[in-house]
């Protein structure tokens, strides 16, 4: 699992990584380098030791034949003849410091003549007489009269180690005593600690530093690089190990006596100062590291710092604190992510305000409903949300209704228990319902709810009910009633089909009892005496009566069942007013009254139904004459917009200002008072008001108690076409 940790510290990290890694390689390659490079110089060093060394003894082993080189032609009796060997060889010995002795033999090995070098405090003299012919080298010499090297023995006057030159002259031998510590100066750097070795043909140590080596005669072949250099090589160098102690060697041959020079040095020392350097090497490293590691912090601060701003940036905007992005960065980068931070604020704000602003939108859309929006968690039994309309439209602030329980007791008590039930019902089948119920507010008013509610299942798989309670107080009334008018439509249809019927119905018999009354008063079935023709009078006029009663109401239900219909006919209604005011003009003339007929001259032709525009005017006037005692009655024709006027004034009783309308309601005959009420139907006005507006005009009435009445009836020129004519000049009106 990784930690979750800073940027800065994994920026941190892995710029010490960075660092750390090349530094390590570095610091391998370094060692490895280091310890090869050293090696090989090492190595190299002990190498030219060696060479220095065994070119120094080549050099120390030409010496001796550079000195014998003047007598070669010479016999030994010569050289005695011709110098003092004991003086000049003394003093050649002298400046060699090589040479320890010089002897000249003659041909028998006899010592003729003998020099020692000064230090030994011996005279050459003393050797004079010595038989040296059995030396090997002598012998061999002499035998073979070639110059030869002795093996190196321990001079009997130094007790150092020597070697000897013998070389023939022209009669006799040369020897040349050298001492080989002499012979072997080196010339190694100190520092490399090599100590020279000198080891002959055999491999036994020649010169050895330790006296006490050297006089032990230890065979050294057994070291490989001896060895190969005896075995005929010329170099080799190597590491081994000898006495317990392990050195590092350089082996170059000596060449004229087939020696060994060895240049050798402990390893361990050497192996130090590599080791010492590659401790160096480690150490820079690590120094290196250090400072790596020293220079990261700050590094990654400064790396990390802008994007530590825009995280802190971020961090605002996501709290909704919007101020503006970091700017200024120096990386290319930073300012893109800059400016898409930027970018990104102004969108989320604009998206914020969008959404504010759609928020407030729907709120008001919401709160401005006509209907009480709620949410209520059914887990939680509690109400998320209630509309402000609670209030406004049931009386009840939002926060009554906390759980279900609050909210059945707002509800009538007799639909408590089916909305509550409705509700679990909904829950548990997951449907939709509507729901219908009495909320009762503070003030005790009834509203009728329809509540619409709907299920659903929020995220946590919790159930909301969501819904819209709705007032439906006025369309529960409306369809109440609606239902009435519809009851009461019926009624009055069959009262209109009863009444028509029933109009019909009495119609014959009245007619035949009319019929008969009146030939009995024509006493043409007799004789009828005077108190027989008063009650046969009663008989006819209350008959009368009945009939006109019975038309008026057929001609109502025919008009309120719309199958009254306006036959058109073309006709002087100069002529038809005329014709009318002289029927009622004998009754005027009995009650004293005058009467005043004004129509033009020329007539006025109009087209529409005759007999009801006669029928009109009939009840118009008679109800001018018969409620007016003094004065008269006039009557005037004119025109006005395409309409017939006919104007009925009387000075009559005229009628209460608060019964104007009624009189056009049918049945409200008000009659005269003190009239005998049978004296009108009631039925005449609200028939003739029909029938002039079934002729598109009307009848209207203004009147003066105990002045007069005026009744203005118009109708149109030519009659209203009915909507399904199809050419019949006839129309109706429902
Ligand atoms: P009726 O058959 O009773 O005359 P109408 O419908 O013709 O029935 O008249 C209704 C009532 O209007 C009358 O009873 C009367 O009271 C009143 N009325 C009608 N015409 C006049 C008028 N010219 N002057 C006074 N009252 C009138």
């Amino acid at each position: 699992m990784w930690r979750s940790h800073s940027f800065r510290t994994a920026i941190s990290r892995r710029l010490v990584l960075a660092a750390l890694l090349p530094l390590l390689v570095v610091a391998v390659v370094s060692v490895i380098l280091v310890r090869g490079m050293l090696s090989d110089q090492i190595v190299s060093s002990n190498d030219l030791s060696a060479i220095a060394l065994a070119t120094q003894i080549e050099q120390s082993l030409e010496v001796p034949k550079a000195v014998v080189a003047p007598y070669l032609g010479q016999s030994y009796q010569e050289i005695l003849d011709t110098e003092d060997p004991g003086q000049h060889w003394r003093d050649i010995i002298d400046g060699t410091p090589e040479i320890e002795s010089l002897l000249l033999l003659d041909d028998a090995g006899i010592v003729q003549a003998a020099a020692l070098e000064t230090r030994t405090g011996m005279q050459g003299a003393w050797f004079v007489g010595l038989d040296r012919s059995r030396d090997r080298t002598v012998a061999s010499s002499l035998a073979t009269r070639k110059p030869a090297w002795s093996d190196v023995y321990l001079s009997p006057m130094t007790g150092e180690p020597a070697l000897s030159y013998v070389v023939p002259v022209r009669a006799g031998v040369i020897v040349v005593n050298l001492t080989l510590s002499e012979m072997v100066v080196f010339d190694i750097p100190e520092e490399l600690s090599a100590l020279p070795v000198v080891i002959d043909g055999n491999g036994v140590p020649i010169f050895y530093p330790d006296e006490i080596v050297l006089a032990q005669r230890p065979n050294v072949r057994s070291i490989a690089i001896v060895d190969a250099v005896l075995s005929g090589g010329t170099l080799a160098h190597g590491r081994y190990t000898w006495q317990g102690t392990e050195y590092l060697g350089s082996a170059r041959v000596v060449g004229q006596v087939g020696w060994v020079a060895l240049a050798m040095q402990p390893w361990k020392p050497a192996r130090e100062t590599i080791l010492g350097s590659q401790y160096v090497v480690v150490l820079l490293i690590i120094l290196a590291a250090t400072f790596a590691m020293t220079l990261a912090e700050p590094f990654s601060k400064r790396l990390a710092q802008p994007v530590s701003e825009l995280a802190a940036y971020a961090d605002h905007v996501a709290r909704g604190e919007y101020g503006s992005a970091p700017t200024g960065f120096r990386e290319v980068e930073l300012q893109r992510l800059g400016s898409a931070l930027h970018d990104m604020t102004d969108a989320v704000k604009r998206r914020e305000q969008d959404l504010a602003a759609s928020a407030r939108q729907y709120r008001f859309l919401v709160e401005s409903l006509q209907a009480i929006p709620w949410e209520y968690d059914m887990d939680a039994d509690r109400f998320v949300y209630v509309g402000p309309q609670a209030e406004r439209l049931l009386g009840y602030a939002p926060e009554v209704w906390t759980d279900l329980d609050s909210w059945a007791q707002t509800l009538h008590v007799e639909d408590r228990d089916a909305a509550v039930n409705a509700c679990v019902m909904a829950t548990g089948h997951g449907g939709d319902h509507n729901i219908e119920y009495r909320v009762v507010r503070p003030d005790g008013k009834v509203v009728w709810i329809e509540d619409v509610v709907s299920v659903h299942a929020d995220e946590s798989g919790g159930v909301r009910l969501v819904g819209v309670m709705i007032d439906i107080t006025e369309s529960k009334e409306a369809a109440r009633l609606r239902v009435a008018a519809e009851a009461a439509d019926a009624a009055s249809n069959a009262k209109s089909s009863f009444l028509a019927n029933m109009s019909h119905e009495l119609r014959t018999p009245l007619n035949s009892i009319l019929g008969f009354g009146n030939i009995l008063l024509s006493r043409l079935a007799g004789p009828v005496n005077d108190e027989q023709e008063r009650q046969l009078g009663m008989i006819v006029r209350s008959g009368n009566h009945l009939l006109a009663l019975v038309n008026d109401v057929l001609d109502l239900e025919k008009i309120e069942a719309g199958a009254m219909l306006v036959e058109v006919d073309e006709f002087d209604i100069a002529e038809l007013v005329s014709s009318a005011a002289e029927i009622m003009a004998p009754m005027a003339k009995d009650r004293g009254l005058s009467l005043d007929i004004r129509v033009p001259e020329a007539g006025l032709l109009v087209r529409t139904d005759e007999d009801r525009v006669r029928q009109v005017l009939l009840n118009l006037f008679s109800n001018a004459v018969k409620f007016t005692d003094t004065g008269g009655v006039t009557i005037a024709l004119d025109t006005v917009n395409d309409h017939a006027r006919i104007t009925v004034t009387d000075t009559g009783v005229g009628i209460l200002k608060s019964r104007l309308e009624e009189v056009f309601d049918e049945f409200k005959s008000m009659g005269r008072p003190g009239d005998n009420p049978q004296g009108g139907t009631g039925l005449g006005l609200p028939i003739s008001r029909r029938l002039a507006r079934l002729m598109g005009g009307d009848v209207t009435l203004s009147s003066v108690e105990g002045t007069g009445s005026t009744f203005v009836f118009t109708f149109a020129l030519t009659a209203p076409s009915s909507d399904d004519g199809g050419g019949a000049e006839v129309v109706s009106v429902h």
